[in-house]
């Protein structure tokens, strides 16, 4: 009864790892995932994450019942202090409801799931480019997707104007996708003076901030000037959606472990509001996991362990901006033709290079390095000892 089912494409993300794993090259590297990778090329367990996780296997009286809907209150309480400030009124007030999803994604699709159901306007603007999942995430709850502009290729910075115009012509109400920092896939943010601007435009036309928040940490090194585009529309008393991941600050990638925040106007809208996020959760999977919930409430609320974990997430966000500088000085003396000054001027895990479709194939062909096709490159998966391969490789793909 399936034989007329057709083979579905790789994800354009994902896939880039499932032919990188075929790949029998020695000299392979893998730039598409945006996983953090130690200056020896592997995966990292922060210190801190192992301790906590030390402390729960010792502790005997921990059980395995299942969570709340809504996941472990000690976790959502300390999330949204995490993300808001710990002196955000809208925490104070009990105006912010938080429920703990899986990961980024999942928090980003309940609040999908929640704003098909109760919001008068069904139309989501993401920007133009954005991570390939907010398309599916938001049209598969039943959004009407739209695109913002947001990068301009020539100058490889922010399309300001653009941007500005787009959500001026957006239909009132409408939900704006906006990435808190570290844009992914173009490494591109806003100032500080920018994202007043667009405060103040999507105030005015009562568009609803729907922030994605993977990377709190990773673009300034420091948690709190993270996450001041979202503070900034939380001061000013509106509405305002947050999806929280810990993947990539606490390295829980496969822990899957997030949080969705919806800001409201009362306490008593707020209390409304998590009714009706359980009837959206109870019936996609109950309930969510404990274990990378219990370890990131141990870290967020014990002095000295989230200390640790600032000092750690700093070391993570140093590193790749010193891949950023040595790659930029690797171009630079190969005389690479180009302007890659975007190489140290752009935010967070990736590097929008510029490459086209056709560099990155021939680059995966004649030096076994992968990324996706649009030309990002991880720079987390970079070390000292694999820049000059890509760096030879760049210069290859742009002097053909
Ligand atoms: N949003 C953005 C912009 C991302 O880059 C990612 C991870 N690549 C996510 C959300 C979600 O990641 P996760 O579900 O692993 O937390």
């Amino acid at each position: 009864v399936f034989d007329h089912v057709v083979r579905a494409p790789e994800d354009p993300i994902l896939g880039v790892t499932v032919a990188y794993n075929k790949d029998a090259s020695p000299v392979k590297l893998n730039l598409g995932v945006g996983a953090y990778r130690t200056e020896e090329g592997k995966p990292l367990v922060l210190n801190v994450v192992r301790r906590a996780e030390q402390m729960l296997v010792n502790n005997s009286s921990r059980v395995k019942e299942y969570l709340p809907i809504v996941g472990l209150a000690d976790f959502n309480k300390l999330s949204a202090k995490l993300i808001l400030g710990a002196d955000s009124p809208a925490v104070q007030e009990n105006r912010v409801t938080t429920v703990q999803c899986l990961s980024g994604t999942g928090s980003l699709r309940v609040g999908a799931e929640f704003l098909a159901r109760h919001y008068h306007q069904r139309t989501i603007y993401i920007p133009q480019p954005t991570w390939g999942n907010h398309l599916k995430i938001f049209g598969l709850a039943g959004l009407s997707v739209k695109t913002y502009r947001y990068f301009c290729p020539s100058t490889r910075g922010l399309n300001f104007q653009g941007l500005l115009e787009d959500l001026g012509s957006a239909p009132s109400g409408a939900i704006v996708l906006l990435h808190a920092c570290a844009h992914n896939p173009t490494g591109v943010d806003p100032t500080p003076q920018q994202w007043e601007q667009i405060r103040q435009l999507m105030r005015s036309k009562a568009l609803l901030p729907f922030f994605d928040s993977a990377y709190q940490g990773f673009a300034s090194g420091n948690l709190d000037i993270d996450a001041q585009p979202i503070r900034m529309f939380v001061a000013d008393g509106g509405e305002c959606f947050v999806a929280q991941s810990y993947a990539k600050n606490m390295g829980l990638y496969g822990e899957r472990v997030g949080a969705l925040s919806i800001v409201c106007r009362s306490a008593d809208v707020a209390s409304r509001v998590e009714s009706q996020l359980k009837l959206v959760i109870r019936p996609m999977y109950s309930n969510p996991p404990i274990h990378g919930a219990s370890i990131v409430a141990m870290i967020l609320k014990d002095r000295n362990m989230f200390q640790e974990w600032t000092i750690e997430l700093k070391a993570m966000a140093d590193r790749i901006i010193s891949m950023r500088q040595k790659l930029f000085d690797a171009l630079r003396s190969r005389g690479t033709p180009g302007d890659w000054s975007h190489i140290i001027k752009q935010i967070g895990m990736f590097t929008f290079t510029g490459l086209n479709s056709e560099q990155v194939a021939f680059m995966t062909k004649e030096y076994h390095i992968y990324m996706t096709s649009d030309g990002r490159i991880s720079m987390a998966g970079l070390s000292s000892r694999t820049v000059p391969h890509l760096a030879d490789a760049i210069h290859a793909a742009v002097t053909r």
